[in-house]
């Protein structure tokens, strides 16, 4: 590709980037960060080549080794119920394509990441790193957390759960004057999910607030016990 081109494109991704803001807003995302995000990250260079015409769509799309990168819709909500403020520390699990850890780079979190899938983990891996976005990945089952770097002030989990796994919970950072740390999890089994948060009020085994959003569908989270392929 010649620069010329080059340049085009990226003046041609920015347009598309800035009407997938306008579509976000307008489906009723209001966090200006998280949009800002979503209008700084280069979206194309997370699918795979075949689908980059369509990366700005509101679309969730294949990623390859039978996973997908989340419409981003999923995205900017899930992050919003995060309520994410610039220097907190967030585990995501699922780190998958890396789209939605470089969001929340963008938004001046440290970020943690845990994936299953290991070819997958290390051509994500490399990709972000490209890009210049500092994430610390780990390959392993998510479903324990990550205990070394917790506590975190927000968990984000981006595969379905049947259940909340409870590691998760005791990672998330007890209020101390400010908020707790918050999980936004998919609840639920393969037929469709329940968005929830949880929040930490205090540092007893009961103290969690839990509140419930609307439906979506994810790819199952797949703990140790049913690990086929990782
Ligand atoms: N956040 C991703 C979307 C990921 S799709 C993005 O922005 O593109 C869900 C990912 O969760 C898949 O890559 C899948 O391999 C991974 N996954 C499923 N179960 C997991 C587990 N127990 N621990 C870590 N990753 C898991």
């Amino acid at each position: 590709m010649t620069n010329t081109s080059s340049q085009n494109d990226n003046g041609t991704y920015r347009r598309r980037r800035e009407r997938l803001v306008q579509t976000l807003r307008d489906r009723g995302i209001q966090d200006d960060r998280v949009l800002q995000a979503v209008g700084a990250v280069p979206r194309h260079k997370f699918v795979e080549p075949a689908f980059r015409s369509r990366a700005y769509a509101d679309e969730a799309l294949p990623i390859g080794m039978d996973q997908t990168i989340s419409q981003p819709f999923t995205v900017a909500y899930q992050t919003s119920l995060l309520k994410v403020q610039p220097q907190d520390r967030i585990l995501e699990v699922g780190t998958g394509s890396g789209y939605q850890a470089a969001i929340l780079c963008e938004m001046g979190a440290r970020v943690f990441s845990i994936e299953r899938h290991k070819p997958l983990l290390a051509r994500t891996k490399a990709l972000l790193d490209d890009l210049g976005y500092s994430v610390r990945t780990r390959h392993g089952d998510g479903t324990k957390g990550w205990p070394a770097f917790a506590p975190y002030d927000g968990i984000v989990v981006t595969a379905a759960a049947p259940k909340i796994p409870d590691p998760l919970l005791t990672q998330l950072r007890e209020p101390n004057g400010t908020r707790g740390g918050r999980l936004v999890i998919p609840v639920g089994g393969r037929g469709g999910q329940t968005m929830t948060r949880v929040t930490r009020s205090g540092s007893g085994p009961h103290d969690y607030d839990r509140e419930e959003y609307h439906n979506f569908r994810f790819v199952p989270l797949v703990d140790e016990n049913d690990d086929e392929d990782a």
